[in-house]
């Protein structure tokens, strides 16, 4: 008999709750503060920008558990539950006595995790009564994924997508404009901020800092408009937890229970998403799962960052948040194809950093193509270089327990695949991309931006 490759759920054993961390914290991240007075926020000073919900439970330390609306529940069943693969072919080609699971959220139509979250913040937009939406996106993967969401819930989206993304990778911005979006290269001159960034810098080519910007003066200008963000904040870690909770009894029917959980890491959502749930074993069970997050050696917040209050971005719009920084006005350098280019880390990622309940690692550019090129030629999917960081620091692990001889269980999260992602890997597989360390210097100088509290 061949052995078992796919877990799969059935539709009834998909979880009905969300599972929230913030409730089972031995040490609760200290609060978001105004930037002016420093004094700490509550909910009801998030609520002009983000749906209600998601206010309340960005602060919500109290219910471990938080149910899924039937409507979310509902959409997530057109594409959960998402499988789980034993990688055979991967642990063969490596040669290790590893067992390495993953957990595929890229088969959903929009390709990543982010459709988990998009669905459940439109969902209570559109029951506060909210008529539209907006975001910011980079690469375009929380764009697309809003943009689906909305449509879903009859809600009008404009997405900001910074300006360079946009002309790199104009498929996205296609996909975003085929679910019914407004897409608009920032920054651009719908709003003040993009007037007076353009007015300063007539060529600037956008970032995300820019595109929060706009994205925020849209929400806060605009009757029944609410902002939406896609990593970083509790409550999309919250919403992210069904990949977790969904892979805890898939590991189940596999007879196997993980030593090491590992994704990679931009602002921590599908981190949390699959890590969060296996951690509360080791807090309330006793457990010693080991939790490690990738991030690029270029983008180095959780390895070489300092925890400190900081904005959430580079304009300094929104209210300080308690954080592994590497400075809000960091830029990655430009030869850097890997997406995961935040400067900070989320509040509950940062406190669990500092209480030692899980650590960072960082992977040059080089081996996280390289990961993601061997992975694609033994499992067969090509991952989007977001997640090669998550499967490149699997093989190190996997390596590890050649010469232990360990048969240690580990599972990664692949949160997307790679498809609209492909000039990257052309530019790996021309020689074009590099290595590229950030320097002590550069970091201490962006971390004097960081304001005093
Ligand atoms: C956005 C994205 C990430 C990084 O975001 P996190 O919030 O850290 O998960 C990782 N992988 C994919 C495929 C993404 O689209």
């Amino acid at each position: 008999m061949s052995k078992q490759k796919k877990f799969i759920l059935q539709e009834n054993e998909i979880p009905t709750q969300w599972y929230n961390i913030l409730a089972d914290m031995p040490n609760k991240p200290l609060p978001p503060i105004h930037p002016g007075t420093h004094q700490p926020l509550g909910w009801e000073d998030l609520a002009h920008i983000f749906p209600t919900e998601c206010c309340k439970q960005e602060l919500d330390t109290e219910h471990a558990w938080i149910d899924i609306p039937e409507e979310v529940l509902e959409k997530y069943k057109y594409y959960r539950a998402t499988p789980l693969v034993r990688a055979y072919a991967l642990e063969k080609a490596i040669g290790t006595p590893a067992h390495i699971y993953f957990k595929n959220e890229s088969t959903n139509p929009l390709g990543s995790h982010k459709i988990n979250s998009a669905l459940a913040q439109c969902y209570y937009a559109k029951q506060e009564g909210t008529t539209n939406v907006t975001t910011e996106t980079g690469a375009g993967q929380w764009g697309a994924a809003l943009s689906y969401a909305a449509s879903v819930f009859g809600l009008e989206a404009a997405v900001y997508q910074v300006k360079i993304s946009m002309l790199q990778k104009p498929y996205r911005s296609s996909i975003m404009r085929t679910f019914g979006a407004a897409v608009t290269g920032s920054p651009s001159m719908s709003t003040r901020a993009g007037k007076d960034i353009i007015t300063k810098n007539p060529n600037h080519m956008g970032s995300l800092g820019t595109a929060i910007s706009e994205a925020v003066e849209l929400a806060t200008t605009t009757p029944n408009c609410k902002y939406t963000l896609g990593s970083v904040l509790n409550h999309v870690a919250l919403h992210q937890s069904i990949i977790g909770l969904e892979a805890e009894k898939q590991m189940a029917m596999a007879g196997e229970y993980p030593d090491t959980v590992i994704a990679c890491f931009g602002g921590g959502s599908n981190f949390g998403g699959i890590a969060f749930p296996f951690m509360r074993h080791n807090i309330l069970d006793g457990k010693k799962t080991e939790f490690i997050a990738a991030e690029p050696e270029s983008c180095p917040k959780l390895t070489r960052g300092k925890f400190e209050y900081d904005f959430g971005d580079e304009a300094g719009y929104t209210p300080l948040l308690p954080m592994f920084t590497i400075g809000h006005n960091f830029k990655p350098a430009n030869i850097h194809a890997g997406g995961l280019r935040y400067h900070g880390a989320g509040m509950i990622v940062s406190q669990l950093i500092k209480d030692n309940m899980m650590h960072g690692v960082d992977i040059p550019q080089l081996e996280t193509f390289e990961a993601g090129i061997l992975f694609a030629r033994t499992e067969g999917i090509i991952p989007a270089p977001e997640s090669s960081h998550a499967i490149a620091a699997t093989i190190r692990e996997a390596k590890k327990c050649i010469e232990t001889g360990e048969e240690k269980v580990i599972l990664f999260n692949l949160s997307g695949h790679g498809l609209i992602d492909m000039t990257a890997y052309d530019q790996y597989i021309n020689g074009d991309l590099m290595n590229y360390q950030v320097s002590d210097e550069e970091i201490a100088k962006n971390l004097k931006d960081v304001p005093q509290v």
